[in-house]
């Protein structure tokens, strides 16, 4: 059957000043280009190319450009070229059609809707440079009251606190688990945790024994397919997740193609090699708000109530309802996942089109648990699509405790969402769990690059709390005076419980 995909890119090498040194031959993983020994000239088939890019950062004279194609499908105001090519695809496939990363259509980020503000005569802004300035936050459940009792001479705090994540930078480190990400991505996360002082999340795949000495700054998940979970597991790591719900594919499971199965990710999680590893939809343990209860005792009680659970739920229309009954349930934290958030691997259809926003999610679940009187009990994580230290900033704002991020160190790692990581080829050595296309990703350089961007960002969030006559991320925590909304209905500023810039 002759393929009617038109081509997404179009590749040119500039001959005049190629030195034909077959760099891309090597760079491309998607084999577009191919040496032509009799012509002495690199042949391209820009089909295959994804825009990944690869070739251009390493191409030594510059000459590849690599730029959307301007043969198009014919297209109009109903039909555009996304729902022209998406059927093309599956009149060829019969199939399901995958896509790595986050949703990409506009109109979900609220984050560029909101505004920050500012001091200028009343409570004057603060210099973070010459002024102190708190970063550092305890994640976990919060007594009602402080219980004080008095020597005499001093107080003592003799409240009964739950165990408490303490991060120096209200950022973390989402999951990626191993098989999604290989291990050289995994540890180059966990450096950056230990040397910014806050964690990472391994995600569903189990421990890799590489990654037992930095197990004081990993969180380690429960998952449906219960990958790599036994009592050592549950052991070693600094928190506890329970896996609900990802922002990426609400109510469907994972998916790790058995090509991403080698011998080291099938000791992990505990699989035979070579086979598909299905995290089905739901958790077969969890049915109702008290079974949920049930596994958090379990967890609690297997770990000796030495580290806070976590919850992480979906980004979903009734997240509010579901965040009270996980806060009954016993979570010290829940962890809320939006529809931007990025996967290795996830169906198309469901990326792009279930969900809801994380602004719309965080604002909402902190509006409910406070009118309940059980904010304290919970910390709450917004994750899924935070892009910025500004994103962090708004998110706290709206009344997140800290924030996960995952693409954004990615990106600081190289990978330049091209949106390719379920086929297994990430040229950036990310997602690829190819032994020596995995060489190209350097964990010394991946993780001086990411403790850069903490660096940077956790200076930036300074800046906007100083600008605010803000001194402490927690003072911040759903403060929504400090924000205004732009370009919004009143009903989604009356969600977001913010005000109309002007008023
Ligand atoms: S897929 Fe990447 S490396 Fe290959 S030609 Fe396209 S941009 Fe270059
Ligand atoms: S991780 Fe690799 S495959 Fe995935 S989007 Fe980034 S560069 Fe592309």
């Amino acid at each position: 059957m002759k393929s009617h995909l038109l081509p997404d890119y179009k590749v040119t090498i500039d001959r005049e000043t190629c030195t034909v040194c077959r760099g891309c031959v090597i760079q491309c993983t998607f084999n577009v280009y191919s040496f032509n020994k009799e012509k002495n000239r690199i042949d391209i088939d820009a089909n295959k190319c994804v825009d990944c890019q690869r070739c251009i950062t390493f191409c030594p004279e510059n000459s590849i450009t690599v730029a959307p194609t301007p043969i198009q499908y014919k297209q109009n105001a109903s039909w555009d070229r996304e729902n022209i090519r998406n059927i093309v695809k599956q009149a060829e496939a019969g199939g399901i059609l995958l896509t790595g990363m986050g949703c990409d259509k506009p109109d979900f980020t609220f984050f560029d809707r909101l505004l920050l503000n500012a001091s200028q005569v009343t409570n004057p802004s603060i210099d973070p440079i010459r002024e102190p300035m708190e970063l550092r936050t305890y994640l976990g459940s919060k007594p009602s009251l402080v219980n004080l009792t008095s020597t005499g001479e001093s107080w003592t705090d003799i409240s009964l606190a739950s165990p408490q994540l303490q991060v120096e930078t209200p950022i973390i480190f989402s999951a990626m688990s191993f098989g999604s990400v290989n291990l050289n991505v995994q540890e180059a996360l966990a450096r950056t945790a230990v040397s910014s002082g806050t964690y990472f999340n391994v995600g569903e795949g189990g421990l890799n024994p590489r990654l037992n000495k930095y197990a004081d700054h990993l969180v380690l998940q429960v998952a449906s397919g219960r990958f790599g979970v036994h009592k050592k597991y549950l052991d070693a790591g600094a928190a506890i997740e329970i896996k609900i719900g990802q922002g990426a594919k609400p109510g469907i499971g994972g998916h790790l193609p058995g090509e991403k199965v080698t011998e080291e990710v099938s000791a992990t999680r505990m699989i035979p090699k070579g086979t598909d590893a299905i995290s089905p939809a739901p958790h077969h343990d969890i049915y109702s708000i008290e079974d949920l209860s049930q596994l958090i005792s379990v967890i609690k009680e297997a770990t000796d109530y030495s580290k806070p659970v976590i919850v992480k739920i979906a980004a979903v229309h009734n997240s509010a309802a579901i965040a009270s009954g996980i806060v009954r349930a016993g979570a010290d934290i829940i962890a809320i996942d939006g529809m931007r958030g990025s996967t290795g691997a996830a169906p198309q259809v469901i990326r792009d089109n279930v969900g809801i926003p994380i602004e719309m999610a965080i604002a909402s679940v902190d509006s409910r648990l406070n009118q309940e009187g059980i904010r304290n009990r919970v910390s709450l994580i917004a994750g899924g699509g935070i892009r910025s230290s500004s994103d962090v900033v708004k998110a706290i704002a709206l009344g997140a405790d800290a924030c996960y991020i995952a693409t954004a160190a990615l990106i600081a790692m190289g990978c330049t969402v091209c949106q390719k990581c379920y086929t297994g080829k990430c040229p950036w050595g990310i997602t690829t769990m190819d032994p020596v296309i995995s060489r190209r990703l350097n964990p010394d350089i991946a993780a001086k690059r990411v403790e850069n961007l903490i660096r940077a960002w956790s200076l930036e969030i300074k800046e906007m709390l100083g600008g605010m006559g803000i001194n402490s991320v927690e003072s911040l925590r759903g403060n929504r005076h400090q924000l205004r909304g732009v370009g919004l209905t009143e009903r989604e500023l009356e969600i977001l419980g913010i005000r109309m810039v002007g008023s």
